[in-house]
């Protein structure tokens, strides 16, 4: 994919989930483009594995459902970094495909713990030094499941929706600062997520998309890489779909 020679020339980035998928992508565009990129991802031979494909980036292995290991691992990036100005929100679970009523609690909190708590953690742990900084560009990932409701996914779309939640109010609440808060909402992206998933579920969501096809990875990381960047200045709070037609507001 083409990019933008030097847009992210000395801009440094958390991607959480960036070892894999979408994450992945936006790291090698970021990179590509000039900047430096720290990954969070629970899976250490994972992150191993994307510096195998982006040798530059930096890695730390932490589970966004611990607050604690969250600011331990925001502590090492910004010391390994010196800075952070873009925070990507992208690790992320769908839980088992199966009805509301048929989830065990177990399975719902984690859905919870990771997808909600997950991105409030790491939005917390950053935007002070950004404030601080003066600079933040804040990209959460949530899904048109969290707009419209998937069936079989509810834990999963009721988490995506508060993603938009998080997003709407952090943004506001940051508004008159130099801190930007988006968030995007992807249709179906084949990646590593859908071995989480029934086949019977993939189906159903690529028949939900009008484009009758299932995104790219860099259809999504472009999106993502332009509101990351001092380009995308004067929106915030705001939900941007790559979706192939599939919308419901
Ligand atoms: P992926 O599975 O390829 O990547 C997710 C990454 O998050 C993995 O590297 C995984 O190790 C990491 N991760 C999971 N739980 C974690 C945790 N507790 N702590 C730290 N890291 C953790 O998935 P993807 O398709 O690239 O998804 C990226 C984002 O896009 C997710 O937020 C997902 O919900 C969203 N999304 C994906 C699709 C899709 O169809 N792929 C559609 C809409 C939204």
């Amino acid at each position: 994919m083409p990019g933008f020679a030097g847009r992210f020339s000395g801009r440094s980035a958390v991607i959480t989930g960036g070892a894999s998928g979408i994450g992945l992508a936006v790291a090698q565009r970021i990179v590509d483009e000039g900047g430096r990129v720290c990954v969070w991802d629970r899976d250490p031979g994972q992150i191993e594995q994307a510096k195998t494909v982006v040798p530059a980036l930096h890695g730390v292995a932490v589970d966004v459902a611990d607050a604690a290991g969250v600011e331990s691992a925001a502590a090492r990036t910004l010391e390994a970094l010196g800075g952070v100005d873009i925070l990507v929100t992208s690790a992320a679970i769908t839980g088992p495909n199966m009805t509301t009523w048929n989830y065990s609690t177990e399975d719902w909190q984690k859905v919870i713990d990771i997808n909600i708590n997950g991105v409030f953690y790491c939005n917390k742990a950053l935007v002070p030094h950004m404030l601080e900084r003066n600079y933040g560009r804040i990209v959460n990932i949530a899904s048109i499941a969290g707009k419209e409701g998937n069936p079989n996914a509810s834990a999963y779309s009721t988490s995506k929706a508060a993603v938009i939640g998080l997003t709407k109010s952090l943004g506001k609440e940051l508004a008159k600062t130099k801190v930007t808060v988006n968030c995007v909402t992807p249709a179906a992206v084949r990646t590593a997520i859908f071995k989480q998933m029934s086949q019977e579920h993939i189906d159903f969501m690529l028949s939900k998309i009008p484009m009758a096809r299932f995104g790219e990875v860099d259809e999504v990381a472009a999106l993502i890489c332009w509101i990351a960047s001092e380009e995308c200045s004067f929106t915030t709070a705001a939900v941007f779909d790559v979706s192939g037609g599939r919308a419901t507001y």
